[in-house]
């Protein structure tokens, strides 16, 4: 088994880790160099089986290829295409998207009995939930497969439905975006919200978690949501969140999101 992840960045990089972690051989491809050069911790701690490239492979042989790039329909959708000419017969194809439709990512592809939703959640190495979201062309033993290989590294596979947000990020909705209302009208900070929900049970407050996630994921998961249920009101993005992506604060990624973090 031998795997490729298109994207190094938070997730791709988790999901490298988690399979270099039981030995499964994992290549990444990121076009970005600096992505790249944040790979190269791990590419130590895993030699030979870990291997970041700048190009694509020309023979894609692997058993999966996991799609972790931006949250955006027509970025992935350009990479699916671009693959299509590489990929060998029965390699699955795994869109890791938060909140975009399966089906539409499919649409037109000569693979889309081998494409599915695999669905995991920051950090990948920890959190044990994938959700698996077949689209009505995939093959049952995709299926199958998917669950058998996620089980193999010790994740938890539960299949989802392919409507916005799957089941997790639409449950999850009104957790940020609550927020969100709450300190734009200047009721409360961030601060004070992040240590109530903690202080109830909540692992992480919201704005702890979008940090993590990365505003601009977390941002566009919600337009996605929103959009794909037609603009209900108690899903609508935040202007607070798109005034912290125009500002390029991003999160954790980059050092300061809603708090500051040490490089
Ligand atoms: P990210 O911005 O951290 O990383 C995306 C990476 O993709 C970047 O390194 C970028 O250089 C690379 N990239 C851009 N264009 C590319 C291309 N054409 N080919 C290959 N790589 C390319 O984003 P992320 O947080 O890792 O999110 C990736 C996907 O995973 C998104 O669909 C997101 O919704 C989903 N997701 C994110 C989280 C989270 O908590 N961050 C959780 C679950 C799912």
């Amino acid at each position: 088994m031998k795997v490729l992840i298109l994207g190094a960045g938070t997730m791709g990089r988790g999901i490298a880790e988690l399979f270099a972690a039981h030995a499964i051989p994992v290549e990444l491809y990121d076009p970005n160099e600096a992505a790249r050069l944040r790979v190269q911790e791990l590419s130590e701690k895993y030699p030979n089986i870990l291997q970041i490239h700048s190009t694509l492979p020309r023979t894609i042989d692997h058993t999966v290829v996991i799609e972790a790039v931006p949250e955006d329909f027509d970025l992935k959708r350009q990479v699916f295409g671009g693959i299509e000419a590489y990929l060998s017969p029965e390699v699955i194809v795994a869109t890791n998207t938060s909140a975009l439709s399966v089906h539409g990512l499919s649409q037109g592809l000569s693979y889309k009995g081998r494409f599915i939703g695999w669905h995991f959640f920051n950090p990948p190495t920890r959190l044990p939930l994938v959700e698996v979201i077949p689209t009505q062309h995939t093959a049952s033993q995709v299926v199958e497969q998917s669950l058998a290989i996620l089980r193999s590294v010790g994740k938890v596979p539960v299949i989802a439905p392919d409507l916005p947000g799957f089941i997790v990020n639409r449950v999850a909705r009104p957790y940020y975006v609550e927020a969100l209302r709450l300190v734009e009208r200047g009721d409360v900070s961030p601060e004070v919200v992040d240590q109530l929900m903690e202080g109830l049970g909540f692992r992480m407050g919201p704005f702890r978690l979008m940090d993590l996630i990365g505003i601009d994921v977390n941002h566009a998961v919600t337009q996605r949501v929103w959009e794909g249920l037609f603009y209900p009101g108690r899903f609508r993005p935040s202007w607070l969140q798109a005034q912290k992506v125009a500002a390029g604060h991003l999160g954790r990624k980059v050092g300061q999101g809603f708090y500051s973090y040490e490089k």
